[in-house]
């Protein structure tokens, strides 16, 4: 079931655009079926869980983590993940640093979770939060271990496709705002800072149209999570 559901999902998605599996609530056998299909990357969004997993499974599996991290986790996580995607807050930006520095790794690739969905739950800097934030910082000197990779977010939780294209954008342009703005003036490039990550299951199409290049696809591989 699982390889027949990547090759569907593989097929829609195209060359330049990564395919990440999110793997939250699911087996560590069904994550060794899509690896055995040759899937690499994948994700998860709890940190015990994220930990157990990558301790466990082949080695040459790259982790990002896609959850809200309490920076009290941040040092249970940073050892396994290739890339952070939800980074949320300068607090955890910092703690990141501390931690990715005290295990002596040189850096760690992280995206900046852009708010854009109407839901208050759902957690990100807003657009001209991080912009500020950025230029009022010199990410190499306040934050050296960082490897700033990109953007990432998530559209609202309604069947609107509409809805989805204007909040896809505006990640997108906040992306831009980034790299035309504060991250120029620093010597921060497309080159480095090139992830737009948006799309899920239900949303990806959209977001491909929309110019995504990483989605982060659970059910539409693994089937419906049991919470
Ligand atoms: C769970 C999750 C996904 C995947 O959602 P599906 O609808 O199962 O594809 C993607 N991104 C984030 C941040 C998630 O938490």
């Amino acid at each position: 079931m699982i390889k027949e559901n990547l090759e569907k999902v593989r097929a829609t998605v195209p060359d330049g655009v990564t395919l990440v599996a999110v793997s939250k609530f699911h087996p560590a056998e069904m994550i060794a079926e899509a690896y055995d299909c040759g899937q690499r990357i994948f994700a998860e969004s709890r940190e015990n869980e994220f930990r157990q997993k990558a301790e466990t499974l082949p080695k040459d599996i790259e982790w990002h983590f896609i959850g809200h991290l309490q920076t009290n986790k941040v040092k249970y996580v940073v050892p396994y993940a290739t890339m952070i995607q939800s980074v949320d807050s300068e607090r955890l930006m910092d703690e990141i640093e501390k931690q990715t520095a005290k295990i002596g790794r040189t850096s760690i690739d992280i995206l900046l979770q852009i708010h854009v969905a109407q839901e208050e739950t759902k957690s990100g800097f807003t657009p001209d939060e991080i912009v500020d934030l950025i230029g009022k910082n010199r990410v190499a000197e306040r934050w050296p271990h960082l490897r700033l990779r990109g953007v990432m977010g998530m559209a609202s939780f309604v069947d609107d496709t509409e809805q989805w294209r204007k909040e896809f954008r505006a990640i997108r342009a906040c992306h831009k705002a980034l790299l035309d703005g504060p991250l120029k003036a620093q010597g921060i490039g497309q080159e480095t800072f090139s992830v737009l990550s948006y799309g899920m299951s239900s949303d990806y199409e959209v977001a491909i149209v929309e110019g995504t290049n990483m989605v982060r696809i659970g059910t539409s591989i693994f089937g419906p999570r049991v919470y």
